[in-house]
């Protein structure tokens, strides 16, 4: 299989899978979906891109332009309305549609992505659980049961599994990322230090605090 090594930068990879959106853009509509949901479950019907953009941290311009990418315009002076653009994100994003996961490495991080609710809002359901630790494998994690590492390609080809979550140690991920596409997965969210090489139609959202905890560091320091 020709593997090909991409840079590490989300957003070069992301728009080369993207056809007109740009990648802030993209970046912001889950926010919007969030604060849509929040509006509609708070009885709003309808919210303007003033409140939008102050609830996402935005200019109201900037979500006008940003709803144009997707042909959604608010009525003047009333805004948009809430459900149905959020139905329409959702759409649009495609959260609607379940998506499996399985999750390699069940340390600390692994444990808290396993047992964090709130990716059922985003679509993402776990349904695997893999670990090289004989004291882990057989025991559960949430209501999955962590199985052996060595499984792990079956059994993502078997149920058709289309994302991987790595959660191991840096060293192990580029193994562990092989394993996955060859079971077939299209998407891999990696959380370990290092960039992997995958082939052309894999997707690689890279996750690193420490970037974010760097320029935290850095302003507190002024
Ligand atoms: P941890 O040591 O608690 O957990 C790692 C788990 O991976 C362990 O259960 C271990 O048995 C398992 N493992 C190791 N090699 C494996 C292999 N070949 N196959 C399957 N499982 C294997 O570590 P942690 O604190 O949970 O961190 C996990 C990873 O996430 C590390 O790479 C760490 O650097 C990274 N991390 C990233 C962020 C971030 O912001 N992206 C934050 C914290 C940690």
């Amino acid at each position: 299989m020709l593997v090909k090594r991409f840079t590490n930068n989300w957003e070069s990879r992301r728009s080369a899978l993207t056809t007109h959106v740009p990648v802030p853009t993209l970046r912001r509509l889950p926010l919007y979906y969030r604060e849509l949901k929040r509006a509609a479950s708070q009885g709003l019907t309808h919210v303007s891109s003033k409140t939008l953009g102050e609830r996402v941290g935005v200019p109201a311009v900037q979500v006008r332009k940003d709803m144009s990418y997707l042909d959604q315009k608010g009525r003047p002076g009333v805004g948009y309305e809430a459900q149905s653009l959020a139905a329409h994100l959702r759409d649009f994003l495609g959260l609607a549609s379940e998506k499996q996961a399985v999750l390699v490495g069940v340390g600390n991080l692994g444990r808290a992505l396993a047992l964090y609710p709130g990716f059922h809002a985003y679509g993402l359901r776990i349904v695997g659980a893999f670990d090289n630790d004989l004291d882990k494998v057989g025991q559960r994690v949430g209501t999955l049961e962590i199985l052996p590492v060595e499984a792990l390609g079956d059994i993502v080809a078997r149920l058709q599994v289309r994302v991987g979550i790595i959660t191991t140690p840096a060293d192990a991920a580029q193994d562990i990322a092989d394993a996955l596409v060859a079971g077939g997965i299209k998407g891999i969210w990696n959380f370990a230090p290092c960039r992997l090489a995958v082939p052309d139609g894999v997707f690689v959202k890279d996750e690193d605090l420490a970037v974010a905890l760097a320029v935290l560091s850095h302003v507190v320091e002024q």
